[in-house]
Parts: structure tokens; C-alpha cells; sequence
């Protein structure tokens, strides 16, 4: 008999100090844990699961500070070392410690002190089956394009990222089941990760995927599942057991073993950006996972991000084309601008978009209006004192949301009774100032008493499952007027839909963001590209002060390339992001000054050559919830200069111990 050895673990926690840490543990017999696999261990005075990153039969740490590792999840097989490289490149990149990128990444019911959960997942999933002689749907027959972009995407090897470029309803759904026919049948043990933008887009899609894979085990990971579920969706992709894996952006970190082809939808689209904690994005995660595994990968969108775009033009990414509508004889609907100094709008809408709905009713069809911002109206004012409802707690107003009688900032969450006269004089003639989509739902009631108006947006929608359920139900042909937010932009394919209606799309134009006019034309294109998909001549109407505008121009001609062309020699000339590196310290504290003075710190804390640093300045929106904020843009026109920065310069930061809230975020979207 052998007795106990000690070895000693390196173990990665979540915390913000330095993450891996020494613990001692008494190997059995063969029984040495592995790198990969969760340990249960105490950690300033709690018991936390971490991450066993090193085994060393010796350590520096001296006896009497060492504790010992409570115990192994050894019921788990380790994670593999490409995901701990994946894991280590995106806390590196995004210059957090390891255990703050690798843990979060982990199902919660994995970071629990029990192993209960983790038990019972383990218990179901080898009870889980996948049909024996299953039936799959007939895929439909695919256009020369398409077939030649799944045989590109389908048949590559070794690291080919792919852009698949094509127009609204031109099919690229089709080719990625396609390509991934193909992968799964070459690969007989190989996986699939397909990444969505919004998981009110993922029903559809998952039901396309097991119709037409119903041999094969799919796991879906996103923020809407229950932790059991996750839990065991998680473990299914993790023991290989799930060949394809849908999720949304968090799902970019789930362990795949036998990864063999990633697919990212609607790759512009800003939601695979996460915009707290670890602010990474899923879509250059994937890039780097695909090249670390050297396996295929394609970004699929109608208007590509420009940096994807700018990689399709240098070469680096292969462009595939797809430039007709799928569906036979169907073509993209006609698009017109309407002059709202000409037209005056009442009740928000325009003579002429007033007509083509009434057109729409006559014939049975269904029209979509897009407004992207809810509530019934954004403030309410006095007209005899000019006072208006700011949130005292944010740099901004509070939305009136009519039906629920309420005021309610969408920034801080607080809420009020709508007041029954003017705080300051009394007046009791309050009036709302502007349109969400609430008003526009009661003007259109009012002109249309018959049609059936449905409202798809956050405040509808706010129950489980209630936004499938009114998507059915625009689906069934129930509803004749569909008004909603950038929810009903994307993905749907509603079949009797030939009018599109776009209000108040013109605050954008002249926005900061330099990057709000490609936000722009990419949310007029999606949403434009929800009407005539089923073939019937369809329209979209764009209500606009500014019709000469050439984003405009480009949408009228569905001209995204020309568009983007432009917009990259703009960036270029005043270099500007994909031409430039950019990171951004944000501070935040009670006062404004505090924040400042904090940048300014940070700011003359290190040599920086070749780095440019801004001057701390404060947020668009400074002051959320009773905090005000203030940022520090860094700039770079090397990548490899900026990150050696960044990495000098958060161990300064780390070492000074401020109390000002901080945090770094790499490649911002929002500036
Ligand atoms: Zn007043
Ligand atoms: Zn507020």
C-alpha cells in the first residue's frame, strides 16, 4: 500500500487580485488530480470552487501559509487545455485575471459548494437519447450561390473564416445547415457551435436544427435557460455527447471538445458584444478559437460589421456572396422616403404610410411599423413653467408609460405615479412630449378601430415565454399591424408581411458615436428585410426630415457595399476603428471630480511611447442611478503596442488601490 503524497494545485479563483493561488492536496494512489478539473477549496474565509490550472510536486509557498484543497470534482472530466488556452487568451486580451474569465464561463451549479446538481445532470444525461431511426426533413434545394457558399464553408480545412455576405431572405440560414450536413457527416465524433444574436431568434432556428438533424443531440446554451438546464446543456456539449451546441454570446466559452466548425449569425449585430463585467466579444472570441483549433468559421450578415467587412476586402476572410432572395420571385421590397416637412405627420404618422396601411388592410396583409423606443412617450412637460420629468438620480428623463399609469427611468429603474400637476407650479395641464411605441399603438387604434394592433417590445414582453407567444400569434396571421422596437427587426420571417413602416429614424444621424451611422444603416436593412419574404411586391416606407441624407440614398438602393466603402475611407482618413486600436478606464464615483481625478492619475501613471491617451472626460450619459461617470480613451495604431500597455499599465493601476470603482474595457463599441 501506498500512503498519501502531497501535490500541490494551482488554482485559478474568481477574484480580482492575482488569480491562481497554491493548495495542498493528499494524492491516493494513482488518485493525482488533473489540470482542468473544479476543486472545492477555502478562500478568504468562504469555501469556493476553483479551477486546478497547475500540479506541482513542490511549492515556494512555505508550509505554515499553505491550506489544503477541501476536495476534487472528480465526477467531471477535466477541462481540456485548449479551452484553458481560450480561456487564458480572453483574460489576457481583456486584461482580467484568469479565475474572473474561466469560472463566470462555467454553469453556476458547477461553482456551487454541493455537488448535487452536478450529480443529477450527470445522472440524466447518460439517460439522455437521441431518436434511433430518425427521419430527417428534406432539405430544400439550394440556389447556385448557396450552393456554392455551403460547399465553401462545408468542404474547408483548417483555419478559413468566411464571410458570408448575404442580402435580407437570401437564405444563409439554409447554407449553414447545409455546411454543417456536411461537417457532421465527415466528422464522425465532430461538433458544431452556431452563435445567435437574441434569443427570441433562437425557437425558430432550433426547430429548423432538429428537423433536420433529429440523429443528432443539439444543446442550447443562453441566459434564458433555468441552471438545471444549463447545467445539463453545458455537461452534454462538454462530454461531447451534443454535435451541435446554439447559443448566444456567452456560449462562445462553453467546452467543446471535438469542435470542428463555428457559425456566427447576424456577426455585426452589437449584442455579442457583453457590455458588463468582462466586456468581451463573442465574435473575435470565436475568431481565435476557430484559429486556435484551426477549423473553418463563417460570419454570416447582410451588413457586415466593418471590421469583418475590411477583413473581406484585404483578403483575410474569404467573401461569399449571395445576392438574390431565396425564395422564388421573391425581391426585395421597394424602398421610399417620405419628406415629413411635406407630409406633416398626426399621431406620428404621414398621409402616405397612413395609406399604404389601409392598402395592406384591404388586401388581408400585414404591415410593420418600427419605432425603436417604448413607453408611450419619452417625457412629459409643463407647458407654462417648462418643467420636465428628469430622473433625479440620472442624466436623463422618465419615460411616461401611459397604460401602467407610471414613470419609469429605463436607466436606473426608478419609478413614480405620473404626477397630477407640475411640481414646480402647480399647473395641471402635464403633457407627454414625443412618441414610443405605446402612443403610436393608441394612435393607430384610433385610426384603424377594426385592425387588430399588436406591440412587440421589452414592456409587452416581460413574462417568459410571452414573446414567442405574440410572435405566434403574428405568425398565424392574427395581427394586422405590428408595432414594435429593434425586437422585431431581426431574424423573423413573417410571411404575409409587405409593409414596413420606419418612424423617427433621423436622431441617429447626428449622433457622437462615430459608429451610430453603420448601427443605423445595418437596423434600417434588418427590419426592412423583414417585409416580401414570401414573394408578394412589398414596401417600406422611411419617414425622415432628411431625405437627401446619403445613408438614406444607400438603403433606397439596398447599396450596402458602396456604403460601406465610404464609411471605411472615412475611418481611414480620420483614423478611427477598424484603422486604430482603442481601449477605454472608465470611473465611476458620487462626484464627478472624484472620477476625473482618478483618470488623471491613471493617466500619468505610466511611460507610455507610442500610445496615445486622451483627457479624461465624462460620460455622454454622466451620472446613472446617483454615480457619476467619466472615461479615458487610449489609442493605438499597433495592436501589439496597446496590449503590452494595457498589461504595464493595469498592474499600475491594480497597485495603486484607489477607491474609485473602475474598469478597462477593450475595444469599445460605445465611446
Ligand atoms: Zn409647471
Ligand atoms: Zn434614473
Amino acid at each position: 500500500m501506498n500512503n498519501p503524497r502531497p501535490c500541490y494545485l494551482q488554482i485559478a479563483i474568481d477574484t480580482p487580485l492575482n488569480a491562481v493561488f497554491d493548495y495542498r492536496w493528499q494524492c491516493e494512489a494513482g488518485q493525482r488530480p488533473q489540470i482542468g478539473q473544479l476543486a472545492l477549496v477555502s478562500f478568504a474565509r468562504r469555501e469556493v470552487v476553483g479551477l486546478i490550472v497547475g500540479v506541482a510536486d513542490h511549492t515556494d509557498v512555505p508550509v505554515d501559509k499553505l491550506k489544503d484543497a477541501l476536495a476534487v470534482r472528480s465526477q467531471l472530466s477535466p477541462l481540456s487545455a485548449k479551452w484553458l488556452a481560450l480561456a487564458g487568451f480572453a483574460a489576457d486580451y481583456y486584461q482580467r485575471p484568469l479565475g474572473e474569465v474561466a469560472l463566470p464561463g462555467l454553469p453556476k451549479n458547477l461553482r456551487v459548494l454541493t455537488t448535487v446538481a452536478l450529480d443529477r445532470a450527470i445522472k440524466k444525461l447518460a439517460k439522455l437519447e437521441v431518436p434511433h431511426d430518425p427521419t430527417p426533413a428534406n432539405p430544400p434545394s439550394l440556389n447556385a450561390s448557396q450552393q456554392e457558399a455551403a460547399d465553401a464553408i462545408g468542404g474547408a480545412q483548417g483555419f478559413k473564416p468566411s464571410l458570408l455576405y448575404g442580402v435580407t431572405g437570401s437564405g444563409k440560414t439554409e447554407v449553414y445547415l447545409q455546411a454543417c450536413a456536411q461537417v457532421l457527416a465527415r466528422e464522425p465524433d465532430g461538433q458544431i457551435l452556431i452563435l445567435v444574436p437574441e434569443i427570441n431568434l433562437t425557437p425558430q432556428l432550433e426547430g429548423n436544427i432538429r428537423a433536420r438533424f433529429p440523429g443528432v443531440m443539439l444543446a442550447t446554451l443562453h441566459s434564458s435557460l433555468s441552471e438545471g438546464e444549463r447545467m445539463l446543456h453545458w455537461l452534454a456539449a462538454h462530454e461531447g455527447k451534443a454535435r451541435i451546441v446554439l447559443g448566444t454570446r456567452l456560449a462562445i466559452l462553453s467546452s467543446l471538445p471535438h469542435l470542428k466548425l463555428i457559425v456566427i449569425d447576424e456577426e455585426h449585430d452589437p449584442s455579442y458584444k457583453q457590455q458588463e463585467g468582462l466586456r468581451y466579444s463573442a465574435r473575435d472570441l470565436a475568431v481565435w478559437r476557430a484559429w486556435q483549433l484551426q477549423i473553418p468559421i463563417v460570419l454570416g450578415s447582410a451588413t457586415p460589421s466593418l471590421e469583418s467587412w475590411h477583413h473581406a476586402q484585404s483578403g483575410r476572410y474569404r467573401k461569399l456572396e449571395l445576392r438574390e432572395r431565396a425564395v422564388k420571385n421573391a425581391v426585395l421590397p421597394t424602398v421610399k422616403l417620405i419628406d415629413m416637412e411635406r407630409d406633416k405627420p398626426s399621431d406620428g404618422l404621414t398621409s402616405q404610410l397612413v395609406a399604404a396601411i389601409k392598402q395592406r388592410m384591404e388586401r388581408g396583409e400585414q404591415s410593420l411599423l418600427f419605432l425603436n423606443r417604448r413607453g408611450y412617450a419619452p417625457v412629459i412637460c409643463c407647458e407654462s413653467c417648462g418643467w420636465i420629468s428628469e430622473c433625479t438620480r440620472c442624466t436623463s428623463f422618465m419615460v411616461l408609460h401611459r397604460p401602467e399609469h407610471r414613470l419609469r427611468c429605463h436607466h436606473c429603474s426608478l419609478e413614480m405615479r405620473i404626477p397630477r400637476h407640475c411640481p414646480t407650479c402647480g399647473n395641471v395641464d402635464l403633457q407627454p412630449l414625443g412618441r414610443g411605441t405605446q402612443r403610436v399603438e393608441e394612435g393607430l387604434q384610433a385610426m384603424f378601430p377594426e385592425a387588430r394592433v399588436l406591440r412587440i417590445d421589452a414592456d409587452s414582453t416581460r413574462k417568459k415565454g410571452s414573446a414567442q407567444e405574440a410572435f405566434d400569434t403574428v405568425h398565424r396571421g392574427e395581427v394586422d399591424i405590428l408595432i414594435g422596437t429593434q425586437m422585431v427587426a431581426k431574424g423573423h420571417d413573417f410571411k404575409k408581411l409587405t409593409l414596413v413602416g420606419i418612424l423617427n429614424p433621423d436622431t441617429a444621424l447626428f449622433s457622437q458615436d462615430y459608429r451610430a451611422s453603420e448601427r443605423l444603416f445595418a437596423q434600417l436593412m434588418q427590419v426592412a428585410g423583414r417585409a416580401g419574404r414570401a414573394g408578394i411586391p412589398s414596401e417600406v416606407l422611411i419617414q425622415t426630415r432628411y431625405p437627401q441624407h446619403p445613408l438614406y440614398g444607400a438603403v433606397v438602393h439596398h447599396d450596402y457595399d458602396h456604403f460601406a466603402s465610404a464609411l471605411l475611407e472615412e475611418r481611414e482618413q480620420a483614423a478611427l476603428p477598424p484603422y486604430l486600436f482603442q481601449a477605454l478606464l472608465r470611473a465611476e464615483a458620487r462626484e464627478l471630480a472624484t472620477a476625473i481625478e482618478f483618470l488623471n492619475m491613471a493617466r500619468d501613471c505610466v511611460e507610455h511611447p507610442g500610445i496615445t491617451i486622451n483627457d479624461p472626460i465624462p460620460m455622454t450619459m454622466t451620472r446613472v442611478h446617483n454615480v457619476d461617470r467619466a472615461q479615458l480613451l487610449v489609442e493605438s495604431p499597433s495592436r501589439p503596442a496597446l496590449q503590452a500597455f494595457l498589461k504595464e499599465w493595469m498592474h499600475a493601476l491594480r497597485e495603486m488601490k484607489s477607491r474609485v470603482k473602475w474598469s478597462l474595457e477593450v475595444d469599445p463599441l460605445d465611446i
